[in-house]
């Protein structure tokens, strides 16, 4: 049975708006040597605006019919950035374009086919990262290049759109950091967990100015979820991961300690063994302390 100091550790604990499942849980978050962040929604609220929309000068319908197309597809994908285009596309009255057979490509974004002009040709439309657009067959002129440049340097994430090897339209896409959130990275460092890492599917520059904003050293961007699940093998253990989203839940699954943000979806707190329920990462040293403060007790 759990001793009575572990249960008032999680109780106490739950009081600071940590759920731990299971005292097991808390044995092991006394232990931890390593958190690894997922990027946003976790780290960041992922509430994203557009910040910017560029239309290729070839795009019908110029930078509304780019975010037409933009937000027909982006309305079947659940992804914090597809919600932004969708937002964007309802604040400024355009309608978005239907399409038919939408598909999510993990870690890269989303694709659908498009009925054609008047011959009732079918293309394939897609909306997503640099990966996906090689995928796809196309590439950047060097204007879009140097926007999208300039938009990640800034920390800014971009979604790239297309039909078939002709990209339509770079955006920019601008996410907030959750309030606190260096506070929280260097008050878990207090308490003694020794490595602290950022794993993203973002890019690399964007990985790199969030990183610096939060006072992360450690960060490993341009991720597939499968090379999630890699780099957590290679990281000092024992390991916890902190996440929100369905994309994360096998990495909360794999990892010695899953942590949930409760506003992430159901399936990453479902899969998690400690749930933030106040989306507060701040409190998660203060359960390190608790952990070890009853592990130190009981043993
Ligand atoms: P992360 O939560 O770290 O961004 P994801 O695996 O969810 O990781 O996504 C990786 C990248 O794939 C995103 O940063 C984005 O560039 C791209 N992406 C995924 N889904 C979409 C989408 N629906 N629309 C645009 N881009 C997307
Ligand atoms: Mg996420």
């Amino acid at each position: 049975s759990t001793p009575a100091v572990m249960l008032s550790a999680m109780a106490a604990a739950a009081r600071g708006g940590v759920l731990f499942k299971s005292s097991a849980a808390m044995d092991a978050l006394a232990r931890v040597n390593t958190v690894a962040f997922d990027k946003t929604g976790t780290l960041t609220q992922a509430k994203m605006t557009v910040a910017r929309v560029l239309a290729a000068e070839h795009m019908e319908g110029g930078e509304a019919g780019a975010l037409a197309l933009a937000a027909g597809l982006e309305s079947h994908s659940e992804h914090p950035i597809a919600q932004a285009v969708v937002t964007l596309a309802r604040e400024r009255g355009v309608a978005p374009v239907p399409v038919r057979n939408a598909q999510a490509v993990p870690g890269m974004g989303i694709e659908a086919t498009l009925n054609g002009g008047e011959l009732g040709s079918v293309q394939r439309a897609w909306a997503g990262n640099l990966r996906l657009m090689t995928r796809e067959g196309a590439s950047l002129s060097p204007a879009q290049d140097a926007a999208l440049r300039e938009l990640n340097a800034e920390g800014s994430s971009s979604v790239i759109v297309g039909v078939g090897a002709r990209v339509l339209a770079v955006m920019g896409v601008s996410d907030t950091l959750r309030p606190g959130i260096a506070e929280a990275i260097s008050s878990l460092r207090a308490a003694g967990v020794a490595h602290q890492v950022m794993l993203t599917g973002d890019k690399m520059e964007v990985a790199q100015a969030v990183a610096a904003q939060i006072g992360l050293t450690e960060y490993r961007a341009e991720l597939l979820p499968e090379d999630k699940l890699r780099i957590m093998g290679e990281l000092p253990g024992p390991l916890a991961m902190v996440g929100d989203g369905v994309n994360d839940a096998p990495a909360l699954a794999r990892a010695d300690l899953g942590i949930a943000v409760a506003s992430g979806t159901d399936v990453a707190i479902e899969s998690a063994d400690v749930v933030l329920m106040k989306n507060d990462l701040g409190k998660l040293a203060g359960a390190v302390k608790l952990a070890k403060d009853a592990r130190r007790t009981v043993f």
